[in-house]
């Protein structure tokens, strides 16, 4: 059975007009599960207008009463996190504890915007001259707009919606065309939790859905969260049209294993960070960097037998599976050629995914674990963020020679070092170009009271997502100097002639 998805306007579920819609896939059978509306120019333009008009009184509601969505909202949240977590893994594929998983680091950022008064308070100066104080407020945007990858279809939403609309924004949220279905019941939450209808308007759509949001005059922000190509083009655009504008895009994220480190603790984050979630993570570890032959044959050694021990499936798998399907069967076919690459270009397939077949799931997009070991910087699958269960060894002589990798990489997400050295480490962490560094710690996702974001070629734009950047990216700050003359004592006129 097929279900036909909506979109999500003024507080209902609104049938698609334009007569084009994308087929949602369930990843793990290959069939069509639902079909999915794509938003017409004239569909995007129209939510908008209904959006700048909701955000007139939204916007003008303080910020406790605003927190107190959220806080709502959270613990709806919390209700329904095993619903969510299905709807995830349904159109995703990935498991269940990782589709739990989601729902979790997005409603983390949903539980720091209960606090946001404290967040959208200005600043204030007294006594900046005679009879003069100064104050700073933090003000709404307007319409800002959530442009959403695939891959996290709980979290990146919650991470685009809380802080944006909890700042007196209204938002149009466009998810991926793939995973649609989250947003949309996210969208019912928060109108449960009483969100006033037209504030946040889920658009469903693929390209020209995005180009009319980048064309719109009324949308004064643009987050974005997805492909790299896709992060310049769509900053390139708003920019040029005037709009605000943070667009996150992919990575190729290096893990540095000195001689020192605990290599069973390093195996065993490798094995967690390059294939959980099938690779599809933009903060998955992809190529592992050991320091020295003897590192490097040591942890190939560990590295097999827990490789050929992940358990591939799907998400309603009675047996406990680490990962399941890649997202579509081009997302498949693109990583087996990749793995094909590499051979071909010599690097040493240790152990080789492809034409994985599980058996009631023969057209599933299943992709069996892979593991390169002598990968060369030049080598394609080097080059090319996978977005697949692939973990390629690149065999560095020195510390400094695994530094230098890393950083001149183009993309600059995530990194990890593995060591018992603290000056190692520190000095890793100072000298790396890349966003967000962990030490002996494989996935390196800030927590929610922080904020996350890739360097280089991993972001485009100013600030980062979630945490304190959030607010300044969803405000604008307006800055009053008032004089007020009953202030000014005799003879203290400041003389501003005295300063030149
Ligand atoms: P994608 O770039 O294909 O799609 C992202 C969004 O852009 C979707 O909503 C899609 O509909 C839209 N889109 C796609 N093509 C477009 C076009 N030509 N014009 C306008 N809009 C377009 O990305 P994806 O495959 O959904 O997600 C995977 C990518 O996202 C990976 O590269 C991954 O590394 C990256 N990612 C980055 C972060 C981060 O924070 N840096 C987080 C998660 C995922």
């Amino acid at each position: 059975m097929t279900t036909e998805l909506t979109h999500y306007i003024d507080g209902q579920h609104v049938k698609g007009g334009s007569g084009r819609f994308s087929d949602v896939m369930n990843p793990a059978t290959g069939e069509v599960q639902g079909r999915v509306p794509l938003a017409s120019v004239d569909e995007m333009n129209e939510a908008i207008a209904r959006a700048a008009e909701a955000q007139k009184a939204w916007g003008a509601t303080n910020p406790q009463r605003r927190a107190r969505v959220m806080m709502k909202f959270g613990q709806l949240i919390n209700e329904h996190m095993d619903e969510l977590a299905e709807l995830v893994s349904r159109e995703h594929g990935k498991t269940l504890p990782d589709g739990r998983g989601d729902v979790q680091r997005g409603l983390e950022v949903v539980e720091v915007c209960m606090g946001a008064p404290h967040m959208l308070k200005g600043e204030f100066t007294d006594d900046g001259g005679p009879g003069i104080d100064l104050y700073s407020m933090r003000q709404p945007l307007g319409v800002v707009a959530g442009i959403t990858p695939f891959n996290f279809p709980a979290m990146i939403p919650l991470w685009k919606m809380a802080p944006a609309l909890v700042s007196g924004n209204a938002m149009i949220l466009k998810p991926s065309e793939r995973c649609p279905s989250t947003s949309l019941r996210l969208a019912e939450l928060l109108k449960e939790a009483g969100l006033p209808d037209g504030v946040l308007q889920v658009v469903n759509g693929d390209k020209e859905a995005v180009d009319a949001i980048l064309d719109n005059e009324t949308i004064a922000a643009v987050g974005f969260v997805g492909s790299t190509p896709i992060a310049q083009y769509i900053y390139g655009r708003a920019a040029s049209n005037g709009k605000r504008a943070q667009c996150f895009g992919g990575a190729k994220n290096h893990m540095i294993i000195m001689p020192d480190a605990d290599l069973d603790k390093a195996a065993d984050a490798l094995v967690g960070a390059g294939y959980g979630a099938a690779g599809e993570r933009c903060m998955a570890i992809s190529v592992a960097v050991p320091v020295g032959e003897e590192t490097a044959d040591k942890l190939r050694d560990k590295l097999v037998p827990r490789i050929e021990k992940l358990r591939v499936g799907p998400y309603t798998s009675e047996d406990e599976v680490d990962y399941g399907p890649v997202i579509t069967a081009a997302a498949k076919e693109r990583i087996e050629r990749l793995i094909g690459s590499g051979v071909d270009e010599g690097a040493d397939l240790v152990i080789d995914g492809r034409g994985f077949s599980l058996q009631g799931y023969e057209d599933g997009y299943f992709v069996g674990p892979s593991f390169f070991d002598h990968v060369k910087p030049e080598m394609e699958i080097y080059r090319e963020e996978i977005f697949g269960p692939v973990l390629s060894q690149v065999r560095a002589g020195t510390y400094e020679e695994a530094l230098k990798l890393t950083m001149d990489n183009p993309y600059g997400n995530g990194t990890a070092i593995y060591t018992a050295d603290g000056d190692t480490a520190r000095d890793f962490a100072h000298r790396v170009n890349v966003g967000m560094v962990g030490i002996n710690f494989p996935i390196p996702v800030p927590l929610s009271y922080h904020t996350f974001g890739g360097w280089k070629k991993s972001a485009f734009g100013d600030l980062n997502q979630y945490g304190p950047d959030a607010f300044r990216f969803y405000t604008k700050t307006k800055t009053v100097t008032a004089r007020w003359f009953s202030g000014i004592k005799e003879g203290g006129e400041f003389n501003f002639k005295a300063m030149d």
